[in-house]
């Protein structure tokens, strides 16, 4: 067979007065009336616990979208014994039906229910209108195109066979069932985690964050009607330690899938290390877990390319993706320039709810959210040491908003140079234009983190010195050019130390982390 030929699902642009703006609008509007019932999904049925948890907006708060059900252990391990029982057919059919069933999800949601899924990014996450189409339309497209297209690549490689002998590799799915625990910033990202295991024959159990479900639902509505079988991708929401706690004890725990914390990620691994003995196999831990992603100016760099950067590589979607640049290192002579262009964009930069296509920011993900970015803003503004030059206010009576910020820190080792705050807060450092290879060592000692990271320059050997010296400092790497938005099929995403375990999201590495391969010889 020769799967399509995977394409980039080309980004659409919502002009004011286009059909699809109209249609986004309706499905907005659609959505709101709805007061959606969310139950969970388990071997294929809806369950409904009675114990419901409202869902709100977090730029209105106050408004009830509508309401989940929220499940105990008792769930968890129905949703585990759903998968195990219809683990031997997913795994026994023939990898082409498996693929066919995500190339038609990638074409149901290229078309029918495109609109719904960017509404319920929009209003259940606060992305705006842009954002969730790069995210929730065009990533999880290109997410089911080209990881069908990746396993056609892995079942390709076989080894050598001589005449009267026959060496074959069989791909198969994990031994048990795999754990999809995936993060409210993406979308698309929920959207991969479970399906990208599956595809590869695995069944899942997957658990959402509390602030994705709205649009989590969604997703699973579009995988029951691209053909995923009853109990392959069992949705639950449950809380974190009582979903570990069947999980993690349970035999057939063959793998996690996770983007979250880094907290969370190491709690769950060293669980994980503690229960070795019960498991069948050793589970595959895969895990992307957040950065501290740095934005590195030369003094040979153009000061207009590296503010824009700035703006758009720290605040598109309110700074709130692991990518997002949150530490800036500017050289002497360029800092006035990159200041000026900074606090003029931010200036154009409306905030508000995301249904005014005009706003650019909208609000950050939830009140705790809101209130630790309040407390480092706090903290700058009592800080003698630090200057903030742009942004510094936030305000929640409505939703959880936060200005853009830019904090000045003269110490390159402040607090938010190092932390991650996960938030429109960004923190820049001043250095001595000539010093540029001491700002390499501080740019790789600062944090544990090694996502993403760019450098700015038009001198070669600069741009080749940093790519040296930051060999490790980031899975992504930039060259002129902002930290954030890898394209699947184009970056491969992912990033080493605190940020995870490096196993590229949209790659084949990442898909090889779901087989456990049999190599099988025959004579003749
Ligand atoms: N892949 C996204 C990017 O390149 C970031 C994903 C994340 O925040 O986890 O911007």
């Amino acid at each position: 067979f020769n799967v399509p030929t995977p394409i980039n699902e080309p980004v659409k642009g919502y002009a004011p007065g286009s059909k699809e703006r109209a249609e986004l609008q309706q499905a907005l509007k659609d959505l709101k009336q709805q007061q959606v019932d969310i139950p969970m999904y388990i071997g294929g049925q809806e369950v409904r616990s009675g114990k419901t948890k409202t869902i709100s907006p977090p730029h209105d708060h106050k408004h009830v979208l509508g309401q989940f059900h929220e499940g105990d252990g008792t769930h968890v391990t129905q949703a585990i014994e759903a998968a195990l029982a219809a683990r031997r057919d997913w795994a026994e059919l023939p990898w082409e039906h498996r693929a066919a069933i995500f190339l038609k999800a990638a074409e149901l949601l290229a078309g029918p229910y495109r609109a719904r899924l960017n509404a319920a990014t929009m209003l259940g996450q606060s992305k705006n209108a842009f954002q969730a189409e790069i995210d929730a339309a065009c990533e999880l497209i290109d997410f089911f195109r080209f990881n069908v297209y990746f396993l056609q690549e892995i079942y390709k490689q076989q080894p050598e066979s001589a005449p009267g002998m026959w060496n074959r590799l069989e791909h198969r799915p994990l031994e048990g069932f795999v754990f999809a625990l995936t993060p409210f910033n993406f979308t698309s990202i929920a959207g991969n985690l479970p399906t990208s295991a599956a595809l590869m024959g695995n069944v899942v159990v997957w658990k959402p964050a509390n602030t994705q479900i709205y649009s989590a639902h969604v997703l699973m509505e579009l995988f029951q009607e691209a053909g995923v079988p009853a109990g392959v991708i069992n949705l639950v929401y449950v809380d974190g330690p009582t979903a570990g706690d069947v999980i993690f004890n349970h035999p057939e725990f063959a793998g996690i899938h996770f983007t979250g914390s880094t907290g969370v990620f190491q709690n769950i691994w060293k669980t994980i290390g503690q229960n070795i003995h019960k498991y069948k196999s050793y589970p595959r831990i895969v895990g992307e877990t957040g950065g501290k992603d740095f934005i590195l100016a030369h003094h040979s760099a153009h000061p207009r390319q590296v503010a824009t950067a700035i703006s758009r590589g720290a605040f598109e979607y309110q700074g709130q993706k692991c990518s997002a640049a949150s530490r800036v290192y500017i050289p002497s002579n360029l800092y006035p320039e990159v200041k000026a262009y900074l606090q003029e964009d931010l200036k154009s930069m409306k905030m508000g709810d995301v249904e005014d296509f005009g706003n650019f920011i909208n609000a950050v993900i939830s009140e705790a959210s809101f209130d630790k970015l309040a407390k480092y803003i706090d903290g700058a503004k009592e800080d003698s040491a630090v200057e903030i030059i742009a942004g510094g206010n936030y305000d929640k009576s409505k939703g959880y908003f936060v200005e853009p910020t830019v904090l000045v820190a003269k110490d390159p080792k402040y607090v938010t140079m190092c932390e991650e705050l996960f938030g429109p807060v960004l923190t820049m450092h001043v250095y001595d234009a000539d010093q540029f290879e001491e700002t390499l060592d501080l740019v790789d000692s600062t944090s544990p983190y090694a996502l993403t990271g760019a450098i700015f320059g038009q001198d070669r050997y600069a741009i080749d010195l940093a790519s040296k010296r930051l060999v490790n400092a980031a899975g992504n790497f930039y060259i002129n050019d902002k930290p954030t938005g890898a394209v699947v099929g184009q970056q491969p995403f992912g990033g080493a130390r605190a940020s995870g375990t490096n196993d590229k999201a949209g790659s084949m590495l990442n898909l090889l982390r779901w087989v456990s391969p049999r190599a099988i010889k025959e004579t003749f």
